[in-house]
């Protein structure tokens, strides 16, 4: 009985001692886990600025994890994850976000928006547009309009894009009176191609009539004339081309040759392409006056005329075309090496991405951007 007795007077102030060290115990690891938090956060961080983008990654899920309800942390995970082509993960970052019910109306938008860029990143074209339609009447708008024009670019719905376009502008966001000439045309193309000319001609009219600054209306108007086998009216839309779009003057030189000599109308057109020359060579526009000239002498005159103006190896090689050299052997292998060498300065390039090609564009296929074709060839940039 005594021995029992002594153990129980041992026992108490151990126990009570014990159960002090465990109550430290769990404070000081609840302090470590609370600093935990920060401390994963900055390293999160630390790893973006060093641009190491899987650590980042492994911190901010750390962080996440100890402090659940931090929008900022979800928010920071999500667009990495996203920028690492994790479209999944980023969806459902973000996804847990918007399915919270105590996060607030900015951060609601916010993650609403990113959701939207997640869906456009991976490609989802139709998700993407749910979720930026989602955004009308938030700070958001401006931005998710311009994306809803890129996915119905993307996807040549031209007649929704010209919808977005209007919004826009109305909205002051810019000014989009020649994208939407842009539209008109493509739209044009397609009610042409399915035979719908009555619909192309009012789309090209209401083109030229917006944007008459824009070269691309009257062209089309014009080879829309001219397949219904309306010459004089094809050359009268190029006419009004080189009046109100004369930059754009090279790329009809061509077509305003070829109706000049169908409509028997060569000196008014000889007139406007040589004012066009006079304010500056083209090799587009002396072709189409050597084209126009009443005799090869005379159409070899225009090309030494631009050759004097300025060099060209293109022009040059034309020249020569009609020159006899006086080792006759050597006429074709000289022409010949001409050409090859000539024929990539006759290219077209984009201004904004370097893209070359034989043709000219007016929606870069490269860099997805409007008017960055320059009318002139590569050799005279
Ligand atoms: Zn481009």
């Amino acid at each position: 009985m005594d021995l029992d007795l002594t153990w129980l007077l041992w026992g108490l102030p151990i126990a009570f001692a014990l159960g002090w060290v465990a109550s430290r115990l769990d404070l000081r690891q609840w302090r470590i886990e609370s600093r935990q938090t920060p401390k994963a956060y900055f390293r999160g961080l630390n790893h973006l600025l060093n641009e190491q983008q899987d650590q980042a990654i492994d911190a901010f899920i750390e962080a996440v994890q100890g402090d659940p309800d931090t929008a900022e942390l979800h928010f920071a995970l999500g667009n990495l994850f996203r920028r690492r082509g994790d479209y999944d993960r980023a969806v459902r970052v973000h996804e847990h976000l918007l399915g919270r019910a105590d996060i607030n109306r900015k951060d609601r938008d916010r993650a609403q928006h990113a959701l939207a860029l997640d869906f456009l990143k991976a490609g989802l074209l139709d998700r993407a547009e749910a979720a930026l339609h989602k955004l009308e009447g938030s700070a958001f708008e401006g931005e998710a309009l311009l994306a809803l024009l890129a996915i119905y670019e993307r996807s040549r719905d031209w007649r929704q894009a010209q919808a977005v376009a209007q919004r826009l502008e109305a909205a002051e966001q810019g000014s989009f009176t020649t994208r939407l000439a842009h539209y008109q045309c493509e739209e044009a193309e397609l009610a042409q191609k399915n035979g719908d000319t009555a619909l192309a001609q009012r789309l090209l009219g209401d083109a030229v009539q917006h944007a008459p600054q824009l070269p691309r209306g009257w062209m089309a108007l014009s080879a829309l004339k001219a397949q219904q086998g309306d010459a004089a009216g094809a050359l009268a839309a190029l006419k009004q081309l080189a009046q109100q779009a004369p930059q754009g003057l090279p790329l009809a030189a061509h077509a305003l040759a070829e109706l000049a000599q169908q409509t028997g109308r060569q000196g008014e057109v000889l007139v406007l392409l040589q004012a066009a020359h006079e304010r500056g060579p083209s090799l587009d526009v002396t072709e189409a006056l050597a084209r126009l000239s009443p005799d090869a002498e005379s159409a070899r005159a225009r090309y030494l005329n631009h050759l004097e103006r300025e060099p060209s190896l293109v022009v040059a090689t034309q020249w020569l075309a009609g020159e006899t050299l006086s080792d006759p052997r050597a006429q074709k292998p000289v022409q010949s090496a001409l050409e090859q060498a000539s024929n990539p300065l006759k290219r077209y390039r984009c201004a904004a991405c370097g893209f070359e090609a034989r043709q000219h564009f007016w929606h870069c296929p490269g860099c997805q951007s409007w008017d960055s074709y320059p009318a002139r060839r590569v050799e005279e940039l």
